[in-house]
């Protein structure tokens, strides 16, 4: 069956996704183009901000659709807590919603091409985002990558935005965040992360670690967080002390030994931005 060709901006909320829906509305009209946004409830409230002010600038509506669940919520429902090495959250409350939107306007007779905010320098997500989402649906989806086929770097789609949009970026970025994911409770971001939280909003580490306490009481010994070496659990709970000795200043050398390797695997499919 032939289908319609339909442009599907993958909005993350971040300043590369929004850049790159403006090219691709630029080049396909706002009639052949969809700003689509899977909705974790989880987000900051300034990306939202960001969001509509990006909308508005472009003249498209956000096409959103939410699972209706928390990544928590998904968390207690598949007794499993998402972690640095697996995360159902993004499979059930991204992954999930999209392949369903996918087939909707298959039904409707359109053909989406997907568009992902990748920067110059990410080749291997763009390869590995190009081969999941071949295989998510019942038949191959087109991806496809503006910035990183046009060598376009972050830094320019921001000054973009900022200067001749007159839009502010998102705040996590000006707070030291690397990723605007889920209002910085990602729990994928592994110990960088989770440090600049820690340093950052103090309170939602807090959430996190009593989020992280309660499934320990049902679920035992699993963590946000893994020892890269031994792949074992390492709480939030430890890592807060760990974070509060370097903080006091008390012999930096002496704390290092209590920390794991470093696990810096970076956020999944729910990064495009
Ligand atoms: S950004 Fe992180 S916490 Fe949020 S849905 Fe994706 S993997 Fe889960």
């Amino acid at each position: 069956m032939n289908r319609k060709p339909v442009h599907v901006a993958m909005f993350s909320g971040g300043a590369a996704s929004a850049y790159v829906t403006y090219q691709m509305v630029q080049t396909h009209g706002k009639e052949n183009s969809i700003l689509f946004f899977t909705n974790t409830l989880w987000e900051d409230d300034d990306n939202y901000r960001f969001m509509y002010e990006v909308a508005d600038y472009i003249g498209i509506e956000i096409t959103e659709r939410v699972d209706g669940r928390t990544p928590e919520e998904v968390f207690e429902d598949t007794r499993f807590l998402g972690n640095s090495r697996l995360a159902k959250c993004s499979s059930e409350l991204k992954v999930r919603q999209t392949v369903i939107f996918i087939e909707d306007l298959r039904d409707q007779g359109l053909e989406p091409i997907l568009y992902f905010g990748i920067g110059a320098h990410e080749k291997q997500r763009a390869e590995n985002l190009k081969d999941f989402y071949g295989h998510q649906s019942l038949e191959s989806v087109e991806t496809r990558f503006p910035m990183f086929e046009g060598n376009i770097k972050d830094v320019d789609a921001k000054r973009v935005i900022i200067e001749e949009w007159g839009i502010k970026l998102p705040r996590m970025y000006d707070l030291g965040f690397s990723h605007a994911n889920c209002g910085g409770r990602c729990v994928r971001g592994g110990f960088k992360h989770y440090a600049d939280l820690y340093r950052i909003w103090p309170h939602k580490f807090q959430e996190q670690e009593e989020m992280e306490e309660r499934m320990r009481e049902t679920l035992g010994d699993v963590s946000i967080l893994k020892s890269k070496d031994t792949g074992k659990a390492y709480t939030l709970r430890e890592y807060r002390m760990y974070l509060e000795i370097i903080n006091k200043g008390i012999d930096e050398v002496a704390s290092a030994s209590l920390i794991p390797e470093e696990d810096d695997m970076v956020p999944c499919v729910c990064v495009y931005s």
